[in-house]
């Protein structure tokens, strides 16, 4: 059985690396964030008042924060980490005894609507035998006029707007999951509440939408079914990413990040880097001297009257040469679409028209050549290796999930 979750689409969506590591290689990752941390014991406290509100007991707000703290404390291992080195874990503790407290205070006595479910475990089939999404309710409402409404909380640190919250597709494909559960599921909400803003946030989604939404979710698995590439993706959510020790883009860091600052600069790949921006830093540098060392011989030689300066031992032979130039695409587009115009028009394009390599490889890859042109052509190709290296500064942790 293919199965196929949310947190698994949005995974590879977010790094197709940690999606391998996570679900195919099936790898337990080394590290869990705070915020994670916080948001499961957030949840498991309140999937607790509904259960006891469902048995005709409602805790009190003191019974629920200290069934949130001992969990807590039960629950705590080395690998929570704080990735904001500003915050302790006993600031996120605090921030998730609010979220409860804000939400106890909002709700109270939590009787809005029936509860008929907490996680509930939903299946869509997805039109092959053996492929289906699963997905897990936070909880699921039914009010007084009928209407269902699939509830999920959140405890992350930013607050979507509506638009984004229209857009969302978790809890959409949560509703495909409900709709045929029962015979009155025809109306049905989508209600979100962002704890750490003490904000609902509620959307509502018609059959067109679903129907598109499944269809993505179908071409993004067949995606992931035939990728053969899972490459890291790396961006702000690396820094919460417990497989940093296994990964090609932040194993390095990872490895030094624990490093006394004496050892760091010793370490062998540290000393590398920083050789090579100080000799990169240098070369720009001296560039820059040259060019304006030039532009003073210039200057000299003109007023001298002068074309060969001697210097100690070596001597400079200046030539001021002045060549016609025509518009490059990146100059002016126009102007090299109007020339080109001109000479296509002419017996000259055959002439001086060249063979670009860069557009017939991206011709080769968007798989735009015939086969039996394509096999020619392959032959022809050589593979080399081409180093790069791209510098740019690190950076401080700009976004949290
Ligand atoms: S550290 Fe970043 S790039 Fe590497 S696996 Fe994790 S998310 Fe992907």
């Amino acid at each position: 059985m293919r199965i196929y979750s949310y947190s698994r689409i949005a995974t590879y969506e977010n790094c197709p690396f940690q999606f391998k590591l996570r679900y195919i290689d099936r790898i337990k990752p080394g590290t869990e964030g705070v915020e994670a941390f916080m948001g499961s014991r957030v949840h498991e406290s309140l999937e607790k008042l509904y259960r006891d509100k469902s048995m005709a007991k409602t805790p009190s707000l003191e019974e629920l924060l200290d069934f949130y703290r001992e969990n807590w404390d039960k629950n705590l291992h080395d690998g929570v980490v704080v990735v904001r080195k500003d915050y302790s874990i006993d600031n996120y503790k605090e921030v998730g005894a609010r979220c409860l407290e804000e939400y106890y205070g909002r709700y109270f006595p939590f009787e809005q609507a029936k509860t008929i479910a907490l996680e509930k475990r939903i299946e869509v089939p997805l039109g092959e035998a053996d492929l289906k999404f699963v997905g897990f309710i936070d909880r699921l409402d039914r009010r007084e006029d009928g209407t269902y409404e699939i509830h999920d909380y959140k405890t992350s640190s930013t607050l979507p707007n509506q638009a984004e919250i229209d857009q969302d597709k978790q809890l959409a494909l949560y509703q495909l999951g409900i709709e045929p559960l029962w015979d009155d599921t025809s109306n049905i909400e989508l209600v979100w509440h962002y704890l750490r803003f003490d904000k609902e946030l509620r959307s509502k989604r018609d059959h067109d939408t679903l129907d598109k939404l499944k269809n993505e979710f179908l071409s993004r698995i067949y995606e992931i079914e035939t990728t053969e590439k899972f490459e890291p993706k790396e961006s702000a959510l690396c820094n919460w990413c417990g497989y940093q020790d296994l990964c090609p883009s932040k194993k390095h860091a990872f490895k030094v990040a624990k490093q006394k600052p004496e050892d760091f600069l010793k370490e062998d790949g540290v000393k590398l880097v920083n050789r090579f921006i100080e000799v990169k830093n240098k070369k720009k540098e001296l560039e820059n001297e040259e060019a304006k060392i030039k532009e003073a011989i210039f200057s000299y030689a003109a007023s001298e009257g002068v074309d060969v300066l001697i210097g100690s031992g070596y001597k400079l032979k200046l030539k001021l040469l002045r060549r016609p130039k025509y518009p490059s695409k990146s100059d002016d587009e126009a102007r090299y679409d109007a020339l080109v115009d001109l000479l296509k028009k002419s017996d000259l394009w055959e002439e001086v028209s060249v063979f670009n390599q860069s557009k017939l490889l991206n011709y080769l890859k968007e798989n735009k050549v015939k086969e039996d042109l394509l096999n020619s052509i392959k032959s022809y190709e050589e593979i080399v290796e081409d180093k790069r290296i791209y510098t740019s500064r690190l950076k401080d942790i700009e976004d949290e999930r």
